[in-house]
């Protein structure tokens, strides 16, 4: 682990929508174009990580499949030493340092935790399982394998990456220096940039984030939509009375959202766009634009999806857990020898 370690796992339990693709999908590829010289990128499918809720276990296999997928269309180069694509499970040491690290961690520091308590409450209580509880752990683990200094967080992960950062610290104040901790909070929205910043809206209700979650799936676009299905879509988002294109996120919501998806999609800045459009009194036709750019987007990502070669997908699996085995294997071993689980040298 010569190089800093970038790190993130993206959960596709669901099908991910236009929102995770310019949100999170594509910064990460971006990122492994830019900085792989300087950082090793890892990425990793959080397979571990999806059924801390019920899932449907018989379609486990291809979701890990069609996540790995997703990340090769958005362009991830798959044959570079720096960037590793791994399933979580298949690098054990994840599961065995969270064991260690669970007999580290408090009961209250876990239900302390926004995320259990808000899905827990959903869930109710002979639902809720342990996972579901400690993954905050597992999570820990996945970033203190590798020593990652740089994570990705949403807002829902943020209180996740400060456990990650205590319980490295405490394991450090107790057995020396075990582990590297990961950068604070304002580093790595500073290290990320804007792009963490990036909400793309619900169509249909453009007060709300779009979410791959939404069960009606009305004012969102998935990755796998039909592309004239989500043509329309876009034709019948949600705008406003005022006749008049403009980009005002508090007034005209549903209109602003449109110039920001055009604008990612086809590489302008929202400025650029903005200017072409303002003042347009035909909401119809400038929702045409958009709905075109969309349509041209899907089918040339469906297309690159398509074209995915399993082969080379597991290939680069192969050789990333190859990577990641050794370099967690370490790190864990360090972490048995100070708890006194192996014998010092
Ligand atoms: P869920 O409904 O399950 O919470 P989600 O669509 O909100 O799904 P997450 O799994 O919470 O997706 O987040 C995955 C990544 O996608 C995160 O990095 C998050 O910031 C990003 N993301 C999610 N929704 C959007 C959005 N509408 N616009 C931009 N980025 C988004
Ligand atoms: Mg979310």
């Amino acid at each position: 682990m010569t190089k800093p370690v970038i790190l993130t796992g993206l959960r596709a339990n669901n099908n991910l929508t236009l929102g995770n693709y310019f949100g999170a999908l594509l910064p990460i590829v971006e990122l492994a174009h830019s900085r792989a010289s300087e950082y090793q990128v890892n990425l990793f499918v959080p397979d571990l990580h999806s059924f801390t809720t019920p899932i449907d276990h018989s379609q486990l296999q291809a979701q890990i499949m069609h996540n790995a997928r997703l990340f090769a269309a958005a362009g991830l180069p798959l044959d570079s030493s720096d960037i590793l694509l791994y399933r979580q499970s298949y690098v054990p040491a994840h599961s065995e340092l969270t064991w260690i690290l669970d007999c580290f961690s408090g009961v209250g520091e876990m239900g302390r935790m926004i995320e259990y308590k808000d899905k827990s409450a959903k869930l109710g209580d002979d639902r809720v399982s342990v996972g579901l509880f400690n993954y905050p752990v597992l999570m820990a683990a996945d970033i203190l394998l590798y020593g990652a200094e740089y994570i990705p967080v949403g807002e829902d992960q943020r209180q996740h990456l400060e456990f990650a950062r205590d319980i490295a610290e405490r394991m450090n104040a107790k057995f020396g220096e075990l582990f590297t901790v990961p950068r604070p909070l304002k580093d790595q929205v500073e290290f990320f940039g804007k792009g963490q910043a990036l909400r793309i809206m619900d169509l249909a209700d453009p007060t709300r984030k779009m979410s791959k979650s939404d069960d009606t799936g009305k004012g969102v676009i998935f990755l796998t939509d039909d592309p004239a299905e989500a043509a329309k879509k876009i034709m019948s988002a949600t705008t406003d009375d005022k006749a008049s294109v403009n980009y005002d996120p508090k007034e005209q919501p549903g209109i602003s959202n449109l110039l920001q998806i055009l604008a990612l999609l086809t590489g302008e800045t929202l400025g650029d766009v903005t200017e072409r459009y303002i003042g347009q009194e035909r909401y119809g036709d400038f929702k045409k634009v958009v709905a075109e750019e969309v349509q041209k987007f899907l089918s040339g990502f469906q297309e690159r999806l398509n074209a995915v070669s399993d082969d080379v997908i597991y290939a680069a699996f192969e050789r990333s857990e190859r990577a990641a085995s050794e370099q967690a294997g370490q790190t864990l071993y360090k972490v048995q020898q100070a708890v006194g689980l192996r014998p010092e040298v």
